[in-house]
């Protein structure tokens, strides 16, 4: 088994003797800016002038610059801008503004593994890459725990990159839960394999299938979103305790002999062909260039595809369903409903 590092194997000396230059203020930089600070590392926040973040991260108590001043003072400088738009934000702003020997952090390795970003040879460059959304990585360090975090290093330039990142997961708290190390490719190709076919693509896919079934055979649509969405959660609460054993063990007799004669007639073989083909347009790079060509485009596919979604008949029903019952906590910076972004 891999192995696991915990507090104990990370020293936060490290990267209390650096200043951290986190840029970019959503979901993960949000996370890592405010835990960071609260573990006593200086933080620099670097933000585009008139960015609607940069009241929120002055008004959390964090200093704010640009993004090339941000970048000048940082000896270690988080790249936590959307994966499409780092290629330029360190060509242009990052790349001119690096001191000579700061350390390149990345939450994910998308650009480093497809070869968008190429640092030079004199900076460390390192990934530490919480297994979840900020916001939980933020809310969970609060509560005195962490999420786990896989830690890598591409580029080992002061022979001390790999403490320097286990020293950054410990500011941010994941060491408290777990740390794993992983390389930027692995960590690219899984990471991508499970959004895409399992996480966010295969579970969507079949929630929005599991619900048009039901629609189109009659059933009324608020019966549909409880039984193929909102029942899912307390599924998943259960395999995340217990694996799909204990998942299985918590539901009736009737539900897991239903599971078991049922689940491979709609998943069946040909679905793990597809998720086959899949990995390999993620290995060879297929996938990659798709998104970026489409973002150089303007995201024209993206932004088509987004809508067509927000479309789809069980989100009107679940926004109703979810307002009426009072049952969901919604995130500050996400108001369910309108889909203007
Ligand atoms: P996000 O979209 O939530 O936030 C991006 C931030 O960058 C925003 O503050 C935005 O204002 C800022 N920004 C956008 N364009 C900019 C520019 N040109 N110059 C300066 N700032 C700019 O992003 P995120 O989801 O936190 O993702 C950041 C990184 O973390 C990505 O590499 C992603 O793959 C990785 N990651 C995210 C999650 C997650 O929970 N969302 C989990 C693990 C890893
Ligand atoms: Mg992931």
């Amino acid at each position: 088994m891999a192995e696991i590092i915990y507090d104990d194997g990370a020293d936060l000396a490290l990267i209390e003797s650096k200043t951290v230059a986190i840029i970019g203020y959503g979901s993960q930089g949000h996370a890592h800016a405010l835990n960071l600070k609260d573990s006593g590392v200086e933080v620099v926040v670097g933000l585009r002038p008139g960015s609607s973040s940069w009241e929120k991260a002055e008004a959390a108590g964090l200093t704010v610059k640009d993004v090339p001043e941000a970048v000048a003072a940082g000896d270690v400088v988080m790249i936590l801008v959307p994966d499409q738009v780092q290629r330029h934000v360190y060509s242009e702003q990052i790349a001119p503004n690096l001191k000579e020997d700061a350390a390149l952090f990345f939450s994910h390795g998308f650009n480093i593994r497809y070869g968008y970003i190429a640092p030079e040879a004199g900076h460390d460059v390192c990934m530490v890459a919480p297994k979840g959304p900020g916001h939980t990585v933020r809310r969970q360090f609060e509560e005195g725990r962490g999420v786990p975090a896989l830690v890598c290093v591409e580029q080992d330039a002061s022979g001390r990159a790999l403490d320097l990142a286990l020293s950054y997961a410990k500011g941010i708290g994941a060491t408290r839960a777990g740390v794993i190390e992983t390389t930027f490719t692995e960590e690219t190709e899984t990471d991508l394999f499970g959004e895409q076919a399992v996480l966010c693509g295969g579970v969507s896919k079949l929630i929005q299938y599991g619900f048009e079934t039901l629609v189109e055979a009659g059933y009324k649509p608020e019966m549909a979103y409880f039984e193929v969405c909102h029942e899912l959660k307390l599924i998943v609460d259960l395999i995340n305790e217990g694996g799909l054993t204990k998942q299985r063990w918590s539901c009736s007799d009737t539900a897991e002999y239903g599971d078991y004669v049922s689940g491979p007639r709609v998943i069946g073989p040909q679905v793990k062909e597809a998720m086959k083909e899949v990995l390999a347009d993620i290995q060879d790079g297929t996938f990659a260039r798709r998104f970026i060509a489409d973002q150089d485009n303007g995201g024209l596919e993206f932004k088509a595809l987004r809508m067509e979604n927000e479309s789809h008949p069980i989100e009107k029903t679940g926004q109703k369903l979810r307002a009426a019952f009072g049952w969901t906590s919604v995130d500050a910076d996400y108001t369910d409903g309108s889909a203007a972004r």
